[in-house]
């Protein structure tokens, strides 16, 4: 019995043949052209070749995968038609008479590292877009497309790495679960796998080699483990748990529909937490009670410039009429430290987690502010909306957010454009300024949410986004948990609603401390909208 350890993606268990698959190796050497007409031609004809793939994989697949899921290879085929790409490599081909293999090379690194430098979950996915649509290239470019011959019976698919496009590509009556030497969970194919619901497991190391091709596997999905030739007991144990895994899905999906109520009777609202128009559906098919927070930055991080107003109001408009009248929170622009866009380029700032960010970009430059407010104001016709405020320290910032408002509504009524007067105006709380003074807040708004990931960074003095220091970030520090305690209380005094939306909510061993703290809502990713509910209902 052999045991790899990888990083879980998708949880469950499959038990099966390994069907081990290795892309063929493409070896791409760097050479110097003389015919750069020549080159910039297979450049381009690669590229009309890719999108033709992409095209077929979408028709194929939109079927069983939906429109929302399917739309990957419609990005990635963006990606294959977007200027500065294609750009990159033409430079690449003229300027430096590079072949055209080691120029699309040269353009995945570029792009992956511009998106890779963004600490963000959902934006590292799109690494894997521009590695999934580069490597589509390079292997028409080296001649390295080889056919994949299914297996006839169902079995655990292995690889060096999948892509999207492998992944559809798949009968799925023989596909029990992936497994895979490199790759990240939040790549596409990985979001795939989860959509399909088959445990997954990524990153088992280079050993995970074709040899064991035919054997008896298990993907253990809640732990990220890949077990190969399992010992009579291991395999008796985790047919077992496979059972009792089953068990709780169905259960927890029993309970869409239900309230979140314990057993006293004491309510909470579970909302969740997005960043597109996509997690929309996901959060409606855990049954969200609505959207608590969404992150409108990653509107600007996945633009190349900053969106205009139609595109903005576009995507919330779409997010309102999809969450049919149920609430949504939309958090104003938060970039900034972790998150960045390429076209915004603020001076390097020696602690940018104290900088240059939030609510103090939009303030100090209004015209993206104004923009962004007008989308939203247009949007809120369209259903439940609420506007939101990120890293507040003082009530004069709120009131002169109020007076852009007020400024950006006049318009709107000069134009005749309708709009919703009455669109409630909140604010996060995440700063220990935001607690303390949580009193005077709470006269000036409509709701607090409380940002317990910046709310712990700022009062425990411990950088969100260092690792090493990851035990020492914790949100229900004594501290925290005060100001938790403060910021409820002095909200409810002025008869105002709070929601926690930091990751903390999340935690399913304060569920409790939470409600007995009087929390009106908690806001968590999606998939914990079930667990949480759960956890809710078995409470006293
Ligand atoms: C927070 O700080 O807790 C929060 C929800 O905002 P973000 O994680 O986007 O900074
Ligand atoms: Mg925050």
């Amino acid at each position: 019995m052999v045991t790899f350890k990888g990083t879980k993606v998708v949880s469950g268990i499959a038990i099966g043949r390994l069907f081990v698959y290795m892309h063929p190796d493409k070896h791409i050497s760097r050479a110097k052209i003389e015919d750069v007409q020549a080159e910039l031609d297979t450049f381009n004809e690669a590229r009309c070749r890719a999108i033709r793939q992409l095209e077929d994989l979408y028709t194929s697949s939109v079927e069983y995968l939906g429109e929302l899921n399917a739309s990957i290879f419609v990005a990635q085929e963006m990606l294959l038609e977007d200027d500065q790409y294609i750009k990159f490599v033409e430079k690449q081909i003229t300027e430096s008479n590079y072949n055209a293999a080691y120029a699309v090379a040269l353009a995945s690194d570029e792009f992956s590292r511009i998106f890779a430098s963004i600490e963000d979950k959902y934006m590292k996915s799109h690494v894997a877009d521009v590695r999934d649509v580069s490597e589509r290239l390079l292997r028409i470019l080296c001649g390295a497309e080889a056919e994949m011959i299914e297996p006839g019976e169902p079995c655990i698919f292995a690889s060096d790495d999948f892509n999207a496009g492998d992944i559809v590509m798949f009968n799925r009556e023989n596909v029990l679960g992936f497994a895979t030497m490199f790759g990240s969970p939040v790549s596409h194919a990985s979001i795939l796998a989860g959509t399909m619901g088959l445990p997954s497991v990524v990153g088992l190391g280079q050993e995970m080699l074709s040899i064991y091709d035919g054997r008896l596997a298990i993907i253990n999905g809640i732990k990220g483990e890949l077990i190969i030739d399992p010992d009579k007991r291991t395999l008796e144990r985790m047919k077992r748990k496979q059972k009792e895994y089953e068990e709780q899905q169905r259960m927890l999906l029993l309970l869409k529909g239900k309230n979140n109520v314990t057993k006293s009777g004491a309510y909470i609202n579970v909302y969740a937490n997005i960043g597109s128009v996509e997690g929309v559906e996901t959060a409606l098919a855990y049954d969200a009670g609505g959207i608590g927070l969404f992150r409108s930055e990653f509107i600007y991080m996945e633009s190349m410039t900053y969106p205009t107003e139609d595109e903005q109001f576009l995507i919330y408009k779409e997010v309102l009429e999809k969450m049919r009248g149920r609430k949504v929170i939309i958090r104003t622009l938060d970039l900034g430290t972790d998150k960045q866009a390429s076209y915004f380029r603020p001076e390097k700032e020696i602690n940018p987690a104290l900088g240059y960010r939030a609510i103090r970009i939009s303030l100090a430059q209004p015209g993206i502010f104004k923009t962004q407010l007008r989308a939203l104001y247009r949007a809120s016709v369209y259903g439940n909306l609420d506007i939101m405020f990120p890293l507040i320290i003082s009530v004069d910032e709120v009131i002169t957010i109020k007076k852009i408002i007020k400024e950006v509504t006049n318009e709107l009524d000069a134009e005749g454009i309708p709009h919703r007067k009455e669109t409630r105006l909140g604010i996060m709380i995440e700063t220990p300024a935001a607690v303390m003074i949580s009193d005077e807040l709470a006269k000036h708004v409509d709701f607090f949410s409380i940002g317990t990931n910046d709310l712990t960074q700022y009062t425990l003095a411990i950088d969100r986004q260092n690792p090493k220091l990851e035990t020492y970030f914790n949100s229900l520090h004594p501290a925290l948990l005060k100001m938790i305690r403060m910021t409820v209380e002095n909200a409810h005094k002025a008869g105002i609603p709070v929601d926690i939306c930091g990751e903390a909510a999340a935690d399913l061993n304060h569920t409790k401390d939470f409600i007995r703290l009087g929390v009106d809502a908690l806001s968590v990713s999606p998939n914990m909208v079930l667990p949480l509910r759960k956890k809710i209902r078995e409470l006293e």
